[in-house]
């Protein structure tokens, strides 16, 4: 049974405490989280038992976290909203009687959270990227991605490949993969004009095929493999946590005061992005996420496996999937089990495969 049975959405406005901005947004119920969606998709999410009433005028709610650090706001002024929300927050009033009794610990609180957003700024981003990549709102990852995407470009010297039938096949093949995942988010995906067999995924749901992976693939299933494999590190914010975790203080001062593009930070990372590699962790969960949309479309998740141990056979190991998707047999026997149902259409006819693998030629 639902926490809150009422369907009609629960209207609110965020305020991130960072800016003036008032943004329209619904709030819902997840478990014992508050999920606050707004126009460009999550928030954040709060526990419910945290949330608590804030000093506001007659007639408006104001919510926000016992956690004193956390600056975000929601206020809603619709008093059937606000009931519903005073009934899904059950610590609501615990920190009015807290505030009255002490109001000098409002004080020590507020210098415990100044130093506590240092510590965290100097020595625990990369432990906390975890916590903070699902936080962070997805129109700054895209904004992210789009910095980074520029630094991608310059550090592969690569061109995006746009032949008329490839980009065609291509979008065909996204048509179906995208269907299957139901991520409800658009995907920018490319080939980039590179020998290296690579293929990554760029914060902001922007993912990358090089030239040299088309070259060595036999069939769609491998390619379709590799990007639903992609798809789920973008899915799980896998490219934000490394950049969390890699960029460090800076990256988050630099986010924070929402100066990215174009700064010095990203010049560093763009590289860097590339060059890390995920946990092992992130890749289990990308490879179970690949799998569960090979499932959906009836096709096997084994061949992204198998072009993979081609490339171990064939490739250097300075570059590619191999680093930054180390492969193990455990890797493949799990995609192997992970579609047994292969009764799928073929993703591509012969001729849009071909097509798709002459995405760079500039015959078209
Ligand atoms: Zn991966």
């Amino acid at each position: 049974m639902s926490a809150d049975s009422d369907a009609t959405p629960l209207a609110i406005v965020f305020l991130d405490g960072l800016s003036a901005r008032r943004r329209p947004a619904r709030a819902e119920v997840d478990g014992g989280q508050l999920v606050l969606i707004g126009e460009d998709g999550p928030l954040a999410s709060w526990p419910r038992a945290d949330i608590r009433r804030l000093e506001a005028p007659d007639g408006l709610l104001r919510l926000g976290l016992a956690d004193a650090a956390q600056l975000a706001r929601i206020e809603a002024d619709d008093p059937a909203v606000q009931s519903r929300l005073a009934a899904l927050c059950p610590g609501l009033d615990r920190s009015m009687r807290d505030e009255r009794r002490a109001v000098p610990r409002i004080i020590l609180w507020s210098l415990a959270a100044a130093l506590s957003l240092v510590l965290t700024a100097v020595l625990l981003v990369p432990l906390v990227a975890d916590r903070l990549a699902p936080l962070v709102p997805l129109s700054w990852e895209r904004r992210l991605g789009a910095a980074v995407d520029n630094q991608v470009r310059a550090v592969f010297s690569g061109k995006v490949c746009g032949a008329p039938a490839g980009k065609a096949a291509l979008a065909l093949l996204m048509g179906r993969i995208e269907a299957a995942a139901g991520l409800g988010r658009p995907l920018k995906v490319e080939v980039l004009s590179n020998s290296i067999p690579n293929a990554f995924a760029l914060p902001g749901d922007r993912i990358y095929l090089m030239e040299g992976l088309l070259a060595k693939a036999r069939n769609p299933d491998e390619i379709a493999g590799v990007i639903a494999h992609e798809i789920g590190h973008a899915a799980h914010r896998d490219a934000l946590r490394r950049l969390l975790q890699s960029g460090g203080t800076s990256f988050l001062l630099g986010l924070l005061f929402g100066d990215v593009t174009g700064s010095g930070i990203v010049i560093l990372l763009g590289r860097q992005i590339l060059d890390s590699s995920y946990s092992r962790d992130a890749e289990t969960a990308a490879d179970a996420y690949a799998g569960r949309i090979m499932a959906g479309l009836g096709r096997p998740a084994a061949p992204m496996a198998e072009l993979l141990v081609r490339l171990t056979g064939e490739e250097d190991r300075r570059y590619g999937l191999l680093r930054s998707h180390p492969f193990s047999q455990d890797r493949l026997s799990r995609l192997r089990s992970a579609s047994p149902r292969q009764d799928g259409a073929p993703l591509l006819s012969d001729d849009q495969w071909q097509a798709l693998r002459g995405i760079c030629s500039s015959q078209g």
